[in-house]
């Protein structure tokens, strides 16, 4: 059995309190299904690993829970084997998943640019989503502040790029916007964009406004549309805003 880890670990100092912490490796635009490792696409652009943003850009220090820019911290090495020690010194642990009032608090503040504002607009959208992303939950539509955001981030996408329309189309559908979705959705798109737009389009036709999984890569399929794609590549980096 191979000592290595199946996504190696990037070890990043904190710029708040200078002790470390560790994320996967982005995982390359183009790739999927590296077996046993369960990565789910939803129809929000969300793509998911082990229940957590797959590739996030911002996350919470697990030692201050400082709110931290990945991309803005430096790199001190990679951790590749699963019995590797880190010898960098100091505290070293994985990083933490901000939540709901860490996004909401961030915009309030100002996100610092138009780009960060996007990423926090949408991973708000994306954690206010998690409630109901179980086919058995009972958590209700979106609220009033819920849908302000989900309005703000709409506003933030151009409808000239293929991504950023998706995107939108699937606001709207969340929103019960099924006409501006249906509209948005009939423009040609990049062949990397048909699954995800497909899953979307099936839900517009029969008036469903729940964020639903479009594809699982490796692991065993959860919850799947009926009529959906089955082990469909993603649209990588679809919903992403990338920093630096
Ligand atoms: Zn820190």
């Amino acid at each position: 059995m191979s000592n290595m880890l199946p996504r190696t670990l990037v070890v990043r100092r904190c710029s708040a309190c200078r002790d470390f912490l560790y994320h996967y490796r982005r995982r390359e635009e183009s790739v999927w299904v590296p077996l046993f490792n369960r990565y789910i696409l939803w129809t929000d652009g969300k793509i998911s690993y082990c229940d957590r943003i797959a590739d996030p850009e911002l996350v919470l220090c697990p030692h201050c829970r400082g709110l931290l820019w990945v991309s803005e911290l430096e790199c001190h090495g990679k951790i590749h084997g699963l019995w590797q020690r880190w010898e960098g010194g100091g505290k070293l642990a994985c990083y933490r998943e901000p939540g709901v009032r860490d996004y909401t608090d961030l915009l309030e503040q100002g996100a610092g640019s138009k780009v960060k504002e996007h990423y926090a607009r949408l991973a708000l959208w994306w954690a206010r989503n998690d409630a109901r992303r179980r086919p058995s939950s009972k958590a209700p539509g979106p609220g009033f502040r819920e849908r302000t955001n989900m309005t703000a981030l709409a506003e933030l996408l151009d409808e000239a790029d293929a991504c950023h329309r998706v995107v939108k189309a699937e606001l709207m559908r969340e929103l019960g916007l099924l006409e501006g979705a249906r509209a948005l959705l009939a423009t040609p798109l990049d062949p990397t964009l048909l699954e995800l737009a497909h899953a979307i389009g099936a839900l517009v036709a029969v008036g469903d406004t729940r964020v639903a999984e479009v594809g699982t890569g490796g692991g065993p399929p959860g919850k799947r549309l009926a009529d959906g794609p089955q082990g469909a590549p993603p649209a990588a980096g679809c919903g992403f805003t990338r920093q630096g």
